[in-house]
């Protein structure tokens, strides 16, 4: 027997259409290229989508088509994210950061229509568009004083042609399922991947986000997104802030320490999402300074992910800024949230150790996120908090195949295999140990980078760390510590090994320290380990 509840599909115009019924007023903060702050709010982002959607229309969008981005966080973007998915195109957000061939690939692969950018990326676009076949339209994102010289012939104005569109439209009405929006993985080997997202797991996406025991995100916040509109659509923040009526503040291309915290302090911020290195470079701006930051702020909460949080970085958060730092976990291919840290009841009397101890794990699973721990041949494995296994994932909000790849990606019980190597407690607590392509087996046993990682960073005068696993004629695989010192410090090799002897497994302390000036990082922030691999393939301690 059917139940006899209303059957409307859950699209992201309806989100919109929410916000502008119930929280019209509610702010949408942008710094923009131009370097100007602007206000605007959901009830003028929605006006402006209809005009966007119309605009797209005239430009011969229809449903399904794809419409690319090369752009920050703001407004603009915003109305973007709404008025494409709205009309029943695809959105696909690229990342700039990524190499142009990289670009060039993506858009080609996803077969985009249209491609809206950014006065920053107008070189780019301009060194990109010949090889762009299937675009048939170019759209800088601004005003027509601002549009820059040098670009290609045709080259439309964003605000000019939102002028020229009516501001009448009907959202229309279709499947649930329908593609809403394309994302590509940066692909450390091999070419990017797309992950196609459908309206019906973005909504439910955003509910999970707003749900009190994860992110919590309602109307009595304001939300400062630094994780970037191109990726992962900023962790689903467009469409948790409409559904929520949270105010939103977006930097646009202003990520250093004292632009973010200006917006923290003027836009009385209190809660921001973000990588670890983006919330590392804010406290080492704030805590150079004399004033007292937490007095400044009204930041409850800091959501970070991406990678790994060295737990050094809850105290310094808390401390300085006065906020609780929160673990999440996820990746492009799980929309992107799958886990969320926060303390039970019962961590009420724990010591404080014991309390960071819990916050450093990566978290529990989100309801609509079901998490498997399986051995190499798919066998399950248990949730003791000990045993280490491939991280398998399952649910409403995750992948069932790549975009136009008819690889499968799920084992035989629907589960996709997340590329990482975890533990998961008897509570639920998730523990990421490393990425299997990074894992470093030494005499046959896993040694976690991450927790000898976490465990090095604790040392005041390091700033960053790797370890990687080396070749060795004994044991297989030897790690070695790979670390930049902080500014003005020059720590020594011994003195580094002995920090850690107390806090590691002794046959996990690495065989040898090398200093370097800078770690190699992927377009989204992420150490590239098989880069570093590559360096020091032929390292031989001295
Ligand atoms: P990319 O485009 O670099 O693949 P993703 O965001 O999809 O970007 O990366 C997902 C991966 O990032 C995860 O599989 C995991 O290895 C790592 N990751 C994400 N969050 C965390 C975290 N809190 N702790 C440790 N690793 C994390």
């Amino acid at each position: 027997m059917q139940g006899l509840m209303q059957d409307q599909p859950l699209l992201i115009s309806s989100l919109l259409e929410h916000a502008v019924r119930v929280h019209p007023r509610a702010e949408i903060v942008s710094r923009l290229c131009e370097g100007t702050l602007h206000r605007s709010s959901y009830g003028a982002v929605a006006r402006r989508a209809k005009r966007l959607a119309n605009a797209l229309q005239a430009l011969g969008v229809e449903m399904g088509a794809r419409v690319g981005t090369l752009a920050w966080n703001t407004h603009r973007h915003m109305e973007l994210y709404f008025a494409v998915s709205g009309k029943g195109a695809v959105l696909n957000t690229i990342n700039p950061r990524l190499f142009p061939e990289q670009i060039e690939y993506i858009v080609q692969h996803a077969q985009d229509q249209v491609l809206f950018f950014d006065l920053s990326f107008a070189p780019l676009v301009a060194a990109l568009a010949p090889r762009l076949a299937c675009v048939r339209a170019l759209v800088c994102m601004t005003d027509r004083a601002h549009m820059p010289q040098g670009l290609p012939p045709g080259t439309l104005c964003y605000e000019e042609l939102l002028e020229g569109a009516s501001e009448h439209y009907d959202w229309p009405q279709f499947d649930e399922r329908s593609a809403s929006a394309l994302c590509y993985t940066s692909g450390t080997t091999g070419n990017p991947k797309g992950v196609l997202y459908s309206h019906r797991s973005t909504y439910l996406h955003a509910m999970g986000l707003c749900l009190a025991g994860t992110a919590a995100i309602s109307q009595r916040d304001s939300c400062l997104v630094v994780v970037p509109l191109f990726h992962v659509n900023a962790w689903g923040m467009p469409y948790a802030g409409a559904l929520s009526g949270a105010k939103l503040v977006l930097p646009g291309p202003a990520l250093d320490g004292a632009s973010i915290y200006a917006l923290l302090r003027d836009e009385r911020v209190t809660m921001a999402l973000g990588v670890p290195t983006v919330w590392l470079g804010l406290l080492n701006h704030v805590e150079g300074e004399a004033r007292p930051a937490r007095q400044e702020l009204c930041l409850e909460r800091l959501l970070c992910g991406g990678s790994a949080i060295p737990p050094v970085m809850f105290t310094r958060c808390s401390k300085t800024l006065g906020a609780t730092l929160m673990q999440a976990w996820g990746m492009t291919e799980m929309s992107p949230l799958g886990t969320v840290c926060s303390l039970l009841q019962s961590h009420d009397n724990a010591s404080d150790e014991e309390k960071l101890r819990v916050q450093a794990r990566q978290g529990r699973p989100v309801c609509g996120v079901e998490l498997a721990l399986k051995d190499e041949d798919g066998k399950r494995l248990p949730h003791d908090g000990v045993t280490a296994g491939r991280l398998m994932v399952r649910g409403p909000w995750i992948l069932s195949a790549y975009y136009g790849s008819d690889a499968p990606v799920l084992d035989e019980e629907g589960f996709f295999d997340t590329g990482d190597i975890a533990n998961i407690d008897a509570d639920g607590y998730l523990q990421i140990t490393d990425r299997a392509k990074d894992v470093i087996k030494s005499g046959g046993e896993w040694i976690s980078s991450i927790d000898v990682e976490n465990a090095v960073l604790g040392h005041p005068a390091i700033a960053a760390a790797a370890v990687i696993g080396v070749a060795h004629e004994k044991w297989q695989e030897r790690p070695l510590l790979v670390v930049v010192a902080r500014e003005g410090c020059s720590p020594t090799r011994d003195e580094v090994l002995g920090y850690l002897a107390s806090r590691v497994a002794k046959w996990w302390l690495p065989d040898d320290v090398v200093f370097v000036s800078e770690l190699p990082y992927s377009a989204n922030g992420k150490v590239q380990k098989m880069k570093l691999r590559e360096l020091f393939k032929q390292y031989k301690k001295a």
